[in-house]
């Protein structure tokens, strides 16, 4: 391929709207092109290499043994309505209606079309386990596009779905889609951690992300190098030292005026106390049913945690209305002090034995200060549980070691589902003995599109891009510094063909252009091996051969005749 025939632009300047290095790098390189918010037309260069990433994919889904299909985007609203999730994928999902006015969505993921189809063709216990899978675009109206092709409104998912006959057999669907994950993203030359995450309404151990650490990640991961437990902050647990909150053995308790003083960093303020000894109280209503939640003064709900720990379908903060009903004071001076409505009190793990904490006094406008939680009967949990969200230094659930808190970009999801969307879709099959029951899903997400960009924001330095051969868009290029010298051309001529037919992907930068400015655009785009063709280097001794991971003083000079063979063992 011929630099001058190919549709390349590459860019000084670093994209206004660009926040991360990744996404700089992907406008800059021309390998994407903004056409507006969310949305990006792939040019050749960022096509080759989605290409690649795409076929890493398919060679590992074909090789566990699941299937391609491809179903369509544009989804009858039916489906949809069949799992309440016509509705309750809120603004999230994009709509559209046919010219007789029928609704349809722009599939944001396609577990209820699988559904459907599977439903139409599997009769018998015979015809499973089976997986399928599509590479196929998905649209979400993401409340915040960004990051380029991290975060878009339209993106290439390639998305799986096991069915099996027992939650035993999905296991194993499971299991073969976890390790098909693993070498997906070391063959694009990833560093992905599988990392627990939240398996919702089916318990157990079934649901990883798998992410990609870097600072530029928007997701939190709790992870232990101690003993490798790694999980999403919405899952992760912690073990609680045991210390209690406040500041130790104290006189009794005292109510103290605290006027205008609300949120903890304010009351903290007035009354010279650090955060820290306070008992934070906030109302939730769970599934309408109003609870009290307390946890140390400087730290947050993990509201998915709380969710579980009560079973609940639903959990959101009060209204002011039932926080005044509730406790008989209005949010910022609420405490665990037994109301006058019952109301259930549940305490973080780490508030046992909170001794001298301060905590709202239930009474507007005041605090008490000197409780005791063991000591004062009215000032009382009804239950402790591990409620809040983990952070830097807080204890590994499983080996007590302190764990640190990293940043991750999720490039994959696998999930258990069990029979979420088969019961409520009828998926169903006869067993041996002519019994209808029900099919065990699972689902298992990979963002082609994201996972290209998380390889550059994991691979490349203050020049640009460093690819991995394996999803370059070209693997060589070769700079022919004097395209109109005809003997230096056809050196270029004859190296670009010879690595062809050992099946290299290669381009000649054959571009009437400085030297300098041919080195920069490499650089750039981030060509695996660099060879400088030009006539004074084939004066000096021959051509120049530098792998761009590698620095300036590894360069080779080797005669052309030897050229083949040095790329070759570069790569
Ligand atoms: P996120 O938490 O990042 O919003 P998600 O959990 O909603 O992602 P899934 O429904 O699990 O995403 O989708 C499977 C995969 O699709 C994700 O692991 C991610 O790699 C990718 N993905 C999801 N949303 C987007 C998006 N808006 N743009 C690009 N890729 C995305
Ligand atoms: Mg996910």
């Amino acid at each position: 391929m011929k630099w001058t025939k190919s549709l390349i632009q590459t860019l000084r300047e670093n994209p206004g709207d660009a926040e991360i290095d990744s996404h700089r790098l992907m406008v800059r390189a021309g390998l994407i092109r903004k056409m507006a918010g969310g949305l990006y037309t792939y040019l050749p260069l960022g096509m080759r290499t989605l290409k690649k990433v795409q076929q890493i994919v398919r060679e590992e889904m074909d090789r566990a043994g699941a299937q391609e299909i491809v179903m369509p985007i544009l989804q009858p609203s039916e489906l949809w309505r069949e799992t309440g999730r016509w509705e309750s994928m809120g603004p999230n999902m994009f709509k559209v209606k046919d010219r007789a006015q029928h609704d349809y969505a722009l599939a944001p993921t396609a577990e209820e079309a699988v559904t459907d189809v599977m439903r139409g063709i599997v009769s018998s216990y015979r015809q499973l386990p089976m997986t399928v899978y599509q590479i196929q675009w998905k649209f979400r109206d993401e409340i915040r596009p960004r990051f380029g092709l991290m975060r878009s409104k339209e993106f290439l998912m390639k998305d799986a779905y096991s069915f099996d006959t027992s939650m035993e057999a999905a296991d194993a669907s499971y299991m073969a889609m976890f390790n098909a994950y693993k070498r997906v993203f070391e063959r694009c030359g990833l560093k992905a951690v599988p990392v627990e995450a939240d398996t919702g309404d089916i318990g157990g151990k079934f649901s990883h992300e798998f992410h990609v650490l870097a600072d530029a990640g928007e997701d939190g991961i709790a992870s232990c190098d101690g003993c490798g437990y790694a999980a999403n902050l919405e899952k992760a647990e912690r073990k609680a030292l045991g210390a209690g909150v406040g500041a130790g053995e104290c006189a009794g308790v005292e109510m103290i005026p605290t006027p205008g003083a609300k949120t903890i960093t304010e009351v903290s303020k007035f009354m010279g106390v650090p955060g820290s000894a306070f008992i934070k109280s906030l109302v939730y209503l769970a599934d309408g049913k109003p609870v009290m939640v307390c946890v140390p003064g400087d730290r947050d709900v993990n509201e998915v945690k709380l969710k579980h720990f009560l079973d609940a379908k639903k959990i959101e903060l009060a209204d002011p209305a039932t926080i005044l009903e509730y406790t008989g004071a209005n949010a910022g001076s609420v405490g665990p002090v037994k109301p006058a409505k019952e109301i259930r009190i549940l305490c973080d793990q780490e508030l046992k034995g909170a001794k001298g904490a301060i905590v709202g006094a239930n009474k507007d406008d005041h605090h008490l200060k000197n409780v005791d939680l063991d000591r004062d009967a009215k000032i009382a949990a009804d239950d402790y549980a591990d409620l809040v969200i983990v952070r830097d230094g807080d204890i590994c659930p499983k080996c007590g070691k302190p764990m640190a808190i990293k940043r991750g970009i999720e490039v994959g999801h696998v999930f258990k589902l069990g029979k979420k969307y088969t019961d409520a879709m009828k998926g169903v099959f006869k067993t041996n003995e002519l019994k209808e029951e029900t099919m065990v899903m699972g689902c298992y997400g990979i963002g082609v599109s994201r996972t290209m960009q998380a390889v550059i924001e994991q691979s490349h330095d203050k020049d640009g891009i460093v690819w991995p051969t394996s999803v370059a868009p070209f693997a060589v290029v070769i700079c022919l510094l004097d395209p109109e010298n005809a003997e230096v051309a056809a050196i270029a001529e004859k190296l670009e063909a010879d690595l062809e037919a050992k099946g290299v992907d290669v381009i000649v930068d054959d571009r009437v252009e400085r030297p300098g400015v041919k080195f920069k655009d490499a650089d750039l785009i981030g060509f695996p091996v660099r060879v400088v063709v030009g006539a004074k280097g084939l004066a000096n001794g021959g051509v120049e051969v530098k792998r761009r991971a590698d620095d300036k003083s590894m360069t080779k000079v080797v005669p052309p005749e030897a050229a083949l063979e040095t790329v070759l063992a570069a790569l």
